[in-house]
């Protein structure tokens, strides 16, 4: 069977995200590709993870539960990650646990006290990653900076859950409205960087294993690796324009 044309955009991204890391003394087995499946139908996830890939990504709990049944028999043999990457309603909660194996947009205290709750009831443990703001734009979700270690604290702390890091979207647009320039979206990458190596220097309980920055994109993941990412998130460059 020749190679599909994901499996071929796959290749180039994982060579780019190789690079990336070697350009920044860094291992490349040291950052992680997520795919970010959204707006892709079931086959073409289906595609990706059958040329390797062992994280995906997903935006709504909709769309997650039409997909679960192309993507349940590696999540239950733990072949496969499914993170949540879009913003999560409770009242989603205990659909997206159906599947999702990890949620990386934890936001403030009550989305992640709810995700405890059911947590504990169901006997099961969930990677979580507090989403943060770095760069303000009012479009985006996420704790603001300045609340992140608070909020990672207290997370970590609660029981059924585990923190493993934190996640951000790179800045779009500088304060005057212009787009953001590589010093704008490095400086926000180096936010995130510095929280979780206050909340990993804090000691608190259950602190100790959020080592993962999720950040990067597309087209800022040379950036996002050059800051210290651990996982990048990436759509567009393996499955082509979404509006396409
Ligand atoms: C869509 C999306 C991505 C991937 O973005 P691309 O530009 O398509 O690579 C990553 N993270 C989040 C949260 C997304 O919504």
């Amino acid at each position: 069977m020749p190679p599909s044309p994901v499996a071929d955009r796959l290749a180039a991204v994982r060579s780019r995200i190789a690079s990336a890391a070697r350009a920044a003394g860094r291992d490349p087995g040291d950052v992680r590709l997520l795919v970010a499946t959204k707006t892709q139908d079931a086959d073409d996830v289906r595609a990706a993870v059958d040329a390797g890939v062992d994280l995906i990504g997903e935006n709504r709990v909709q769309e997650l539960v039409a997909k679960a049944p192309a993507l349940a028999d590696r999540v239950a043999a733990g072949t496969l990650e499914v993170h949540m990457i879009g913003h999560l309603q409770r009242n989603k909660i205990n659909q997206m646990l159906a599947t999702a194996t990890g949620v990386e947009t934890v936001d403030g205290r009550t989305l992640a006290e709810a995700l405890s709750t059911r947590c504990v009831r169901d006997g099961r443990t969930l990677d979580v990653m507090v989403q943060v703001n770095v760069s303000g734009e009012g479009t985006k979700s996420g704790v603001a900076p300045d609340d992140a270690v608070a909020l990672a604290v207290d997370v970590a702390a609660l029981p059924g859950l585990r923190l493993t890091g934190f996640m951000t979207i790179g800045a779009r647009l500088t304060p005057d409205g212009e787009p953001a320039d590589d010093a704008t979206v490095r400086a926000g990458f180096a936010r995130l960087r510095a929280i979780r190596d206050e909340v990993l220097a804090s000691g608190a309980p259950g602190t100790a294993g959020a080592r993962e920055l999720s950040m990067g994109m597309s087209t800022d993941l040379d950036l996002a690796i050059a800051e210290g990412a651990t996982i990048v998130r990436v759509g567009t460059a393996i499955f082509g324009p979404r509006d396409a």
